[in-house]
């Protein structure tokens, strides 16, 4: 067993990475935790255009970078694991988290900042196609489609701002859409639209995905005239919602779609457990306010050991 911290953070995306520069900054020993990179989402988007202080935008994997080559200039350990469990000891209140190792390591309190993770579709084929033809990040496999026909199943701001990256790549891009209007902000439909290489499939959803070894056509279905057509496809790029990454949490601190339900002080109990950024319920799910989530949860991390 390590030493007792004061702060055990679970995941290193925005939120995480600046509640961990504020309590380091504030004196507190932080072990932070990242099971896969820092930067979280973020790091898996190729421009961001709306974190303040970069005029022309930032891909995300550059911003990710400089967030923890900031956090690196502080007192924080990163610990590259994933946590499977948090609990406490009744009479001490000291929290105990166990890693995929098998490790534990042990805290005065928890900061949960796990994030989110895209949703699958559940249409036919998906499983078998998942890593061979679908995946859920344009910039990570985006190249393997140069001048390839790909599809985004989405409607959102996500789904549109990477058609329009996978378009400078790709030979053709559907976007492929339940319903006739789309979520996203105007400007950005805007930029899709008057895109030469991107088509909208409005009103239709994937019935299945069909291929041999790899994909190579969906069975796509038109949702007002239910007339089923075969579109031909090298790719699918899913944007279709996240999923909260907090299955290592108690059912009674989570509302009923997973997220974690915290006070305005981001508490989740009164017993030193604490969550923000975008694991949180209700919240908006942006760079931004990750940030400042994690920088809000700090202080009252800050106020909770000071009554220890
Ligand atoms: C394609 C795409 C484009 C986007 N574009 C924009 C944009 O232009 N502007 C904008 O402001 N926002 C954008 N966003 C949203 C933005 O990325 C998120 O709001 C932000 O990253 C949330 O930060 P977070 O720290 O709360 O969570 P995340 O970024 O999700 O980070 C959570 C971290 O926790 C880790 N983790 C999860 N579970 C565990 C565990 N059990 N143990 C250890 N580690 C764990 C994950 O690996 C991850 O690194 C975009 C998102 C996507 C997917």
């Amino acid at each position: 067993m390590n030493e007792v911290k004061d702060l055990i953070i679970i995941g290193a995306g925005p939120a995480g990475m600046t509640a961990a520069l504020y309590m380091a900054r504030a004196g507190k020993s932080v072990l932070l935790f990242e099971k896969l990179a820092a930067g979280g989402q973020a790091a898996l988007t190729h421009s961001i255009e709306n974190y303040p202080g970069f005029e022309d935008g930032i891909n995300g994997m550059d911003l990710s970078d400089k967030m923890r080559q900031q956090v690196e200039r502080y007192d924080v350990v990163f610990e590259y694991d994933s946590v499977e469990s948090v609990s406490q000891d009744i009479t001490t209140k000291i929290h105990t988290v166990t890693s995929g190792a098998g490790n534990s390591f042990q805290a005065k309190t928890i900061l949960i900042t796990t994030g989110t993770t895209s949703r699958r579709l559940g249409a036919k084929g998906e499983d078998k196609f998942f890593g061979r033809g679908i995946g859920t990040c344009a910039v990570c496999d985006g190249n393997f489609y140069k001048n390839k026909i790909v599809a985004v199943i989405g409607g959102g701001n996500s789904a549109l701002e990477e058609s329009v990256y996978l378009a400078d790549i790709a030979a053709e891009v559907y976007i492929i859409h339940r319903r006739d209007e789309f979520r996203a902000d105007p400007f950005v439909q805007d930029r899709v639209k008057k895109h030469p290489k991107i088509k909208l499939l409005i009103d239709t959803v994937v019935e299945e995905f069909v291929g041999d070894q790899k994909l190579n056509k969906c069975i796509i279905k038109n949702v007002k005239t239910n007339t089923l057509s075969e579109l031909a496809i090298d790719g699918v790029f899913l944007y279709v919602g996240l999923d909260a990454n907090t299955s290592f949490l108690d059912l009674q601190y989570k509302d009923k779609s997973g997220f974690i339900t915290v006070d305005s002080e981001n508490r989740v109990n009164k017993d030193g457990l604490f969550a923000a950024g975008d694991c949180c319920s209700g919240t908006h799910k942006q760079v931004i306010i990750a940030c400042g989530d994690g920088a809000k949860a700090s202080y009252s991390i800050t106020d909770h050991l000071s009554k220890l």
